[in-house]
């Protein structure tokens, strides 16, 4: 079975188009080879525009999404993907007010964020459908050494784009550039999806992508990359407060972990009554160095809470195989960029820009998750 995408020639009127002119375009293409057609499964003929809807929102209670707010050529494989991204942005911030997590002003957010994100998959459908349909560099196509339309170059290009991996959301009551130190977290662009890269999971030195401990279930989560705890200063950040001003940045650190999960923290504040401490905000802890060096222990228990079907912490005991399979192990909340035993190295601290003795802490949205 194949799928051929036809340009017919310029004014061609798309509801007089039949299926034999089709074929006979398809024939012409291929020529001088021969093309017969078993059976033609579903076919159509529209006219490529590149169109934006002029709001995307009437009231802050009527909302457009995907195709019906933008539409463009079907070259790229961008429309379903940034129609799907539209609807899930939509989609967590709705369900968040339902829940009652938050007023209906989050609304606003979409709007600011999938308009812009909107005029620039117009604009660069325009430069992608002209590429496509040009003959030489001229006329906008890039050339390969041969002097042929080098798609592959233009796809890749693409393909970033596509999986939304380039969007950067301009600040909105949740997205705080301006108020960020991304100077902490070199490859940690405020605003743009969290990446994701391997790294071991502290209580069984399972190799993972980060992105896996972030399921996508309306939760918001903190990811403290606490650096090397082995090291004196750093260990500082986690168990004992020390107040010398050269480890300012390790006491605030350490600070805001115990304030989040203290009785007035953010965590709290937030949390509904009788549900599980990470049920809203989920803190997920990054370390840094080897595994086998640093013991469970050592690690504050605000960092790896009894929460769960079973409200246990899930350390390794005889029940562990059991609550493997009937639980969430809260011991799931702390990873390490270390070596696996047969994994490799992720080297996420310097994949995310982040320095080991420093660390830092980054907030990821609901939809910045697997
Ligand atoms: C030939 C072609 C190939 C494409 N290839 C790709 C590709 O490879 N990759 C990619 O990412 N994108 C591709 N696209 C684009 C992609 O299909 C669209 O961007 C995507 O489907 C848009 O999703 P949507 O949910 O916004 O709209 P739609 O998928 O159009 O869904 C809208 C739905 O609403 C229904 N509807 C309309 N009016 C009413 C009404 N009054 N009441 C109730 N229901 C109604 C429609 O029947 C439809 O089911 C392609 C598009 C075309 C035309």
């Amino acid at each position: 079975m194949n799928r051929f995408y036809i340009e017919l020639p310029h004014g061609t009127v798309a509801k007089k188009v039949k299926l034999e002119d089709l074929q006979a375009a398809t024939r012409q293409i291929f020529r001088p080879y021969q093309v017969d057609f078993a059976d033609t499964f579903w076919w159509s003929a529209y006219s490529i525009g590149q169109r934006l809807a002029d709001h995307f929102s009437k009231a802050n209670r009527v909302f457009l999404t995907g195709d019906a707010c933008h539409t463009h050529s079907p070259k790229a494989g961008q429309g379903m993907n940034v129609s799907l991204q539209d609807g899930y942005n939509i989609g967590w911030k709705i369900a968040s007010i339902l829940k009652g997590q938050t007023g209906p002003e989050l609304l606003k957010t979409y709007v600011i964020e999938r308009q812009r994100i909107a005029e620039i998959l117009i604009n660069w459908d325009k430069v992608w459908a002209k590429q496509m349909a040009s003959m030489g560099k001229d006329a906008g196509g890039v050339l390969d050494a041969d002097g042929n339309i080098d798609f592959s170059e233009i796809f890749v290009k693409a393909e970033a784009f596509t999986a939304g991996l380039t969007v950067i959301y301009d600040d909105s009551s949740i997205t705080r550039a301006k108020g960020s130190s991304q100077q902490l977290a070199t490859n940690l662009i405020v605003g743009m999806r969290f990446p994701s890269i391997q790294v071991v999971r502290f209580c069984d030195a399972f190799p993972m992508q980060l992105v896996r401990a972030l399921p996508s279930d309306g939760r918001w989560r903190i990811v403290i990359f606490a650096g090397d705890i082995r090291q004196d200063a750093a260990s500082r950040k986690l168990n004992q407060v020390s107040y010398a001003s050269d480890q300012l940045a390790y006491v605030l650190i350490y600070q805001l972990g115990e304030y989040l999960f203290s009785d007035g923290g953010l965590i709290q504040k937030h949390l509904p009554p009788g549900s599980d401490i990470d049920s809203f905000i989920e803190v997920i802890v990054v370390l840094f160095g080897e595994r086998l060096k640093i013991d469970q222990e050592q690690i504050p228990q605000c960092f790896w809470p009894v929460t769960g079907k079973w409200q246990m912490r899930g350390r390794a005991n005889p029940d562990y195989l059991l609550s493997l399979l009937t639980t969430r192990l809260d011991l799931h909340k702390i990873y390490i960029d270390d070596e696996s035993y047969h994994g490799g190295h992720g080297h996420a601290y310097d994949f995310y820009g982040v320095h080991p003795e420093k660390g830092t802490i980054a907030i990821i949205r609901p939809d910045n998750c697997k």
